[in-house]
């Protein structure tokens, strides 16, 4: 048979791309009721994130920023919409299957760290390692390979209350990223910080976009979002507008 470029159309291409696509929510619906009253945390959101990209989503205080958060990391689920992670339906995993996906493709970072006090920082990166199997040695090396690339070997043996804001900060970053996951997913991780820790934090971030990492950062900071390949602004649940970096560095939102 004779090649025919255009046997592959534009369109069956752009829907292969699609289906590629890291993340795809489709029209996600979240509501809460509270004394009788319904809060529609999510309305009707879709959105793409692509493997290896770096984007932030902002929005204000109540926005929906957090259940936003749930929902990619597969921590709640919708009342409506679909939600493809890597191309499977988050419906058809079980629960059990949904823990072990969300375990090895996400990696969590929070606002208040959520370290354990009474563990070390060297504990503390380890403990996803300890649901798999691996020998003691094998996690050593993981451990000291994450805190390395948060810059904080030396500090491995201290507790979180012996660590500045920054380190703890670094720390749970070094617990994300030990399982080697596909994503980070962190929400308001300078939140807590002061401007000139929390810039530390976003080189940080910029460092592991560079080596692959695909990022999803949520913050309310316009300044910290723009820092992005690409913004997602929520406002009362829904998406407002999406802009790429090209139009953030020349202005173009407040046109
Ligand atoms: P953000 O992170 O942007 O501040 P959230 O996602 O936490 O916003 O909240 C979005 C909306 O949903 C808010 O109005 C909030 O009060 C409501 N909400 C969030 N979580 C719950 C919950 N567990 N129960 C009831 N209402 C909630
Ligand atoms: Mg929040």
């Amino acid at each position: 048979m004779e090649t025919d470029k255009a046997a592959v159309s534009r369109e069956e291409v752009r829907k292969l791309e699609e289906d590629f696509k890291m993340i795809r929510l489709d029209n996600i619906c979240k509501t809460y009721e509270v004394g009788g009253d319904i809060v529609k945390a999510l309305d009707h959101v879709s959105i793409h994130i692509k493997e290896g990209e770096f984007v932030s989503i902002i929005g204000p205080s109540g926005s929906g920023k957090s259940t936003l958060m749930n929902m990619i990391g597969c921590l709640d689920v919708a009342d409506e919409g679909s939600y493809y992670l890597d191309g499977i339906a988050i419906e058809e995993y079980s629960e059990d299957n949904l823990a072990m996906v969300r375990n090895a493709k996400i990696g969590f970072v929070f606002q208040n760290f959520n370290l354990l006090n009474r563990l070390s920082a060297q504990e503390n990166v380890e403990l996803p390692l300890l649901y798999k199997k691996m020998t003691k040695k094998e996690r050593e090396r993981l451990v000291m390979e994450a805190l390395n690339q948060v810059k904080l070997t030396e500090r491995k043996g201290h507790k979180p209350m012996e660590l500045s804001g920054g380190q703890q900060q670094r720390v749970a970053i070094a617990r994300a990223l030990v399982t080697n996951p596909a994503m980070i997913l962190a929400d308001e991780p300078t939140g807590n910080l002061d401007s000139g820790t929390g810039e530390k934090i976003m080189s940080l971030f910029h460092e592991l976009h560079a080596k692959g990492n695909t990022i999803v950062l949520i913050t309310h900071d316009e300044k910290v979002a723009d820092q992005a390949e690409r913004k997602i602004r929520i406002l009362d649940g829904r998406v407002q507008e999406i802009i790429s970096r090209q139009d953030i560095k020349d202005g173009k939102e407040n046109q």
